[in-house]
């Protein structure tokens, strides 16, 4: 299996860390600076995650100073499909945009769209999709509670910066 790769981009005293691959056993994750302000995660191009991988992917959440800025970029089925039973996320992250699964019954045709989270309402889902293989109108392949429980974290920690 190949093992998990993180790409880092710091700017000052804010990072960007782009995790690619597979969250297993195997993964190790990277140590948070000390000095940082802000972390963003881009988990786009997260393609597996298993009950090792959710271990050691906790701790390492956990293991974040709380006064870090953290925000999630482009969150994948496979995490997006475990939020109902696990916790996989920090607590206090902004989830700036998901990647929406979309089936087409015409072709079988997996469609993956990147849908931006912070402008949407209450209750708002991602549009309708044309299949990019056949042009058909191709299904949305995702669990709305899931999606809900994003929308969750963004609001409170709207609320949360509200109050102070
Ligand atoms: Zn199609």
């Amino acid at each position: 299996m190949a093992p998990l790769k993180l790409k880092k981009t710091v700017r000052g005293t804010s990072l960007l860390l782009t995790i690619v691959g597979k969250i297993d056993e195997s993964s190790d994750f990277t140590e948070i600076p000390q000095n940082l302000r802000s972390l963003i995660l881009d988990l786009g191009q997260v393609s597996y995650i298993n009950s090792y991988g959710i271990r050691s992917w906790f701790n390492w959440i956990s293991s974040f100073p709380p006064e870090l800025e953290v925000e999630i970029v482009d969150c994948p089925p496979v995490i997006v499909n475990k939020l109902s039973s696990v916790v996989l996320l920090p607590a206090d992250c902004k989830v700036r945009s998901v990647v929406v699964p979309y089936y087409c019954d015409t072709c079988s045709y997996e469609n993956y769209e990147s849908f931006n989270l912070l402008d949407v309402q209450n209750g708002a889902v991602p549009p309708s999709k044309k299949c990019s293989g056949c042009g058909e109108n191709a299904e949305l392949d995702i669990l709305f509670e899931n999606y809900n429980q994003l929308l969750n974290i963004n609001r409170n920690k709207a609320r949360k910066k509200a109050a102070g």
